[in-house]
């Protein structure tokens, strides 16, 4: 809390003596007589007399509590002589441009101040192209820069998604491969990136350094205005027919291409192949009916003409929409724009590309589709799925858009809601699946709810309840407590800020942008909300609004899906049958051609190329833009607290780790489990729904996950423990507090139906996921097998854990099941147990004594007395035999990964080994693991575990990669003249921009509370990383990654594990339990 000055501590104490010691009575006094001061809480009345009293002093200047901390903590923490750095608006800015003014060929059309995130809005327009343009104003220094593109196609070749790839292969200017891959050494980007969606294309980036924004723009300006295009990027990045073998003209016809194998990989994945259904049937019309990604049966289909002309057309001024964000100047933007772009180009109507809204259906329909046999999920004749979709607004409808997104809350979120009570709680399913929700990223929005893992029996009755469901929310209105609650939560979300919020805010506008929609309007939330009150609380209006979109709503679509073990083989078929049709119509030249692309395509990729023409930030150029943050370290009873006073904006958030290391291997395997139903149970005060409730109107949730982590200098000791953290308004926290008072009571589990329920849920939503993360699983595997930390891990968090539970769910009784999860809460769920760290704004003065409360509680049954500080477990040796495991999984394509242990973070070799690992991923395994052997993307990471890490990702050629991972330093030995400084330095930068991030407020100082890294270490491993050298990654790299080093290796996907073996190597297979 701020500190009081001298003369307002008098004060203080003269009022605490005239109330004769009673603080509540003092406060009054002391407001009564300084009407103008602040108002200290009743605790700086007692605090400070009492200081006075012990001290002889008034000013708090030392950490207060019971022991101070300073020696018996492990943190090797300084006292910053940094203050906070508030960045408050106090004056409001003249306005860079009015209404009606022109700068640089740009006509401002409006202009308006967006109070309640400190911002001011202009949206202009290009007067000769119609180029829109958005300007969001604002005192941060997270500059954002964007351009967008309506791309509406109306076939399913994929040109918008391949026409994003291949822009990125060369520009007018800069006629290079992949610049945006190569910027990423070459700048301090805070976020690079091109995203497609169903109908819109946007190039966003980031970055806090103005010379570097204006580098990445010119690159991204080029890029989508002037991309060179050439058919050998075409080739590459859309698809192509190739030799098997290269050079060998009688060998076997395939495809290749990256889009082409990154959509196989995504039609894999029974979720984004079941959205993707759902989307193409209930908007049937233009463009929302084809697949904007691609379907890989179709991609096929584009010709490199089309692709170009694709791009003449969407890829026009006048179908673009720039948004800039931060407080970089605007006028160099405009001027950059019109100058070297806009004023070349004539306007050319965009109305082409409009997408107009659906025309409704008068009866709802039906589809059946099938998906693959997900080999690591539930028995076959479990999973299926159902979705119930309703079309509902115009997306440009915008009150409407808030009121259906908080009516679809309030029907699906939660133990409150109308369809958990009546579908999740029947506990016929897995839970809901991924596309239950309101949907407005789109023209038409969509409402649906869906289930997943849920026998093909209970569908009609799915859509029986479904619609009793609504009838009933209609007759009864919604409950009046839920409405607050969630009405709490948008308040709570619109002050909590975070470092990405330009990108969030761009993300949030495209779609509406897209469609023409008032931008300006969807940022003034508050008026938003107002009216958003007025309408949801109104029972009238709340009826009309379900009857008008659900009862009454004839544009609905039940769709299911049914796994068919065919499924794969069938793909196979018409992928081969394609192949047939494509490669018999072949002329002779056309074969020739074929012959001479792959040749030619092949020495093209090799080819080096020079970079010169790509701007780069200089080292002088860099500024360390943190500081050390200010903390204090204190003990509440026996808590040990870490406190940080900083510009919350008004939240105050409050992170805890408790020690997990008492618990047996039994309940130790169930911890993810317990993190999941936590705050799912009665509590000793309320029954879960008021609990839900309850929770929802003072804070954000809780939240509660597995936390392990390694020590940061000694090898093969870990931390083991479960993470709680949750946030809310300043005026709450004493309430938030009590929530949690309440969780350590001990939730009540033995509601056994609901216990049933839970670990179905629980289970079923395990596997979803895997294949989007496949690099992820694979070097976490990988590393289990070198690392013991890594080992325990795995168990937690890795694919052993998915198998794991279904072993659970399937031999285990309920009842001791129970027991187990009791006795966890019994065992961790305690005050001598808990490390905990708050951050809050200085003006939340009621903070302290809410942590006292809560700590005093807490502790106020424990014996002993000593303080609790991070626990380290030390781990048993791995035997250092090479070991390797195929985990078998029926995808079209692989993820493959490589572990090998170096040294911990405070090794001096670690900054070079990380170094190493950018220098390698750009220099070696990008260029050879994704353009030359087709995977979607390759790399290296060092992990804080001390781990290096080798990756591919959607990867055809398995083996090929785990030579290219082998081979590494022999490569390296090859190459050493391009270990240059240019290289170097590039590789630095890469690690320097995930170094230098910006970090919330809320996130000061959470690595020393996490993992014991404090700012001293961090700034010296930034130091060290900046002055690592050429020879040092010669060294580092011979040293510890050469083939003959002691590695983990895994594959994940469908391949014959003998085909993986090498000499000397033992593979182990693991299948999933529905592998037939
Ligand atoms: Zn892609």
């Amino acid at each position: 809390m701020a500190a009081f000055t001298n003369e307002e501590y008098a004060d203080i104490i003269m009022a605490y003596g005239r109330a004769d010691g009673n603080a509540r009575e003092a406060r009054r006094i002391y407001e009564e007589r300084f009407p103008n001061k602040r108002l200290p809480s009743r605790n700086i009345f007692q605090n400070t007399y009492q200081r006075l009293r012990e001290t002889g002093n008034v000013q708090n200047n030392e950490t207060r509590g019971i022991v101070a901390l300073k020696n018996s903590l492990k943190y090797d923490t300084r006292r910053s002589c940094h203050g906070n750095i508030l960045k408050q608006k106090n004056v409001s800015k003249p306005q860079i441009m009015s209404v009606g003014s022109v700068s640089h060929g740009f006509l401002c059309t409006d202009v308006e101040d967006i109070k309640e995130y400190n911002m001011t809005a202009y949206l202009l327009k290009h007067e000769k192209t119609k180029t829109e343009y958005l300007h969001l104003e604002r005192d941060d220094s997270n500059n954002v820069f964007s351009i967008g593109f309506r791309t509406t196609p109306l076939d399913s070749m994929g040109t918008p998604h391949i026409l994003e790839h291949t822009v990125l292969c060369g520009s007018e200017k800069y006629p290079v491969r992949d610049p945006f891959f190569k910027m990423l050494n070459r700048s301090l980007a805070t976020f690079m990136n091109a995203l497609t969606g169903p109908d819109y294309t946007f190039y966003p980036f980031s970055s806090q350094n103005e010379k570097d924004y204006r580098n990445l723009q010119k690159v991204y300006a080029d890029a989508v205005f002037k991309p060179n295009l050439h058919r050998l990027d075409f080739l590459q990045e859309g698809w192509r027919l190739e030799h098997s073998k290269l050079e060998d003209p009688n060998s076997e016809l395939v495809f290749k291409g990256v889009v082409y194998n990154e959509m196989k990989g995504a039609f894999s994945e029974t979720s984004s192949l079941f959205g993707q259904r759902f989307l193409n049937n209930i908007l049937p019309q233009g463009t929302y009916g084809y697949v904007s990604g691609g379907d890989p049966l179709c991609i096929p289909s584009l010709t490199y003409e089309h692709l170009k002309n694709f791009h003449k057309q969407f890829y026009h001024p006048s179908n673009a929409r720039v948004y800039s964000y931060g407080n970089f100047p605007l006028e160099a933007n405009l001027k950059f724009l019109n100058e070297k772009y806009l004023s070349h180009y004539e306007y050319l109507d965009p109305s082409k590309t409009i997408v107009k809204p659906q025309e409704r259906w008068t009866n709802p329909k039906k589809q059946d589709v099938t998906c693959r046999v997900d080999q690591f999920g539930a028995p076959i004749d479990k999973q299926n799925q159902i979705a119930i979709g309703y079309v509902m607004s115009d997306v440009t409808d915008i009150s409407e858009t808030l009121l259906l997104t908080t009516l679809s809350e309030l029907l699906l979120i939660g133990p409150n809601a109308a369809f958990y009570k009546s579908l999740i709680e029947k506990n016929i399913s897995g839970g809901y699946n991924s596309l239950t929700g309101y949907d407005n990223q789109i023209r038409d929005t969509l409402f649906v709810v869906g289930l997943r893992d849920i026998e093909r029996s209970k569908f009609e009755m799915v859509e029986k309840l479904t619609d009793e469901t609504i009838k009933k929310v209609y007759e009864k209105g919604l409950d009046k407590d839920h409405v607050e609650s969630v009405l709490n939560g948008f308040e709570l979300s619109i002050k909590h800020q975070s470092p990405k919020f330009g990108l969030k805010v761009l993300f949030n506008l495209m779609p509406l942008w897209n469609h023409n929609g008032k931008v300006i309007k969807v940022l003034k939330v508050n008026d938003l909300i107002a009216e958003l009150k007025e309408s949801i609380t109104n029972p009238k209006h709340v009826r009309d609004t379900i009857e008008r979109y659900f009862i009454n709503n004839t544009h609905r679509l039940i769709m299911t899906m049914t796994p068919d073990p065919k499924f794969d083989e069938n793909f196979t078929a018409s992928e081969l049958k394609l192949l047939k049709d494509k490669t018999a119509s072949l002329s002779k030249e056309q074969k020739e051609q074929i012959y001479t692309d792959g040749i030619e395509l092949s020495k093209a990729q090799k080819k080096k190329e020079s970079l010169e023409t790509l701007p780069c930030l200089k080292i002088e150029e860099i500024i360390l833009n943190k500081t050390s943050p200010s903390l204090k370290h204190t003990v509440s009873n026996i808590v040990p607290l870490q406190l940080c006073q900083t510009n919350t904006n008004g939240v105050t958030y409050f992170k805890g780790v408790l020690g997990t290391d008492s618990l047996n291997n039994e309940q130790r395997q169930m911890i993810p489990f317990f993190n999941y139903v936590l705050d799912k149970f009665d509590t000793s005060s309320h029954n879960y729904r008021d609990f839900h409730k309850h929770v929802s109107k003072i804070m954000s949730g809780l939240g509660v996950v597995t936390h392990i982590t390694e020590h940061i200098d000694q090898p093969g000791q870990y931390e083991q423990g479960i993470l709680i953290s949750s946030h809310c308004l300043d005026a709450n926290v004493h309430k938030m507090m009590d929530v949690w008072r309440e969780i350590f009571d001990g939730p009540d589990f033995s509601n056994k139906e609901r216990f049933t329920m839970l670990l179905h849920n629980y289970c079923s939503s395990l596997t979803s996921g895997v294949i989007d993360n496949g690099h992820s699983y694979a070097m976490q595997a990988a590393r289990s097998l070198v690392s013991s930390v890594d080992a325990c891990k795995e168990k937690l968090v890795g694919i052993h854990h998915v198998i794991e539970m279904q072993k659970v769910q399937k031999d285990k009784d309920v009842k001791v099941l129970q027991k187990v999860i009791d006795d966890i809460a019994a065992k961790i769920l305690s005050g001598s147990n808990l490390r905990a760290a708050f951050h809050y704004s200085p003006s939340n003065e009621e903070v302290q004594s809410a942590i006292d409360n809560f700590c005093e509680y807490i502790c106020r049954n424990e014996e002993q007395k000593e303080v609790n500080r991070i626990n380290w477990t030390d781990t048993q040796e791995t035997t250092k035999i090479k070991r390797s495991m195929h985990i078998s999984m029926n995808i079209p394509v692989n993820f493959c990964a490589k572990a090998i242990p170096v040294v911990s973070y405070t090794d001096p070799d670690y900054p070079k080994l990380r170094v190493l690992s950018k220098f390698l991923s750009s220099k070696y395994l990008h260029p050879l693991v994704r353009e030359q052997n087709g995977a979607y993307g390759g790399g290296a990471v060092l992990s804080t575990d001390g781990t290096f890490n080798f990756y591919s990702y959607r990867d055809p050629n398995t083996k090929v990669t785990l030579d290219i991972f082998d081979n590494c330093a022999n490569w390296l030995a090859d190459n050493t003249y391009l270990v240059d400084e240019q290289n170097l330095f590039e590789s630095k930068l890469a690690i320097l921009q995930q170094m230098d991030q910006p970090i919330a407020e809320y996130m000061k100082g959470v690595d020393l509370f996490l993992y014991g890294l404090s700012y001293d270490i961090w700034q010296m491993q930034r130091e060290r990383v900046l002055s690592v050298k050429r020879d040092d990654l010669l060294e580092v790299c011979f040293k510890y990654l050469t083939e003959d080093k002691w590695c983990g290796k895994c594959v994940i996907g469908e391949c014959a594990t003998k085909e993986l073996h090498k000499e000397n190597e033992i593979w182990d297979k693991i299948s999933g339990p529905q592998h037939e």
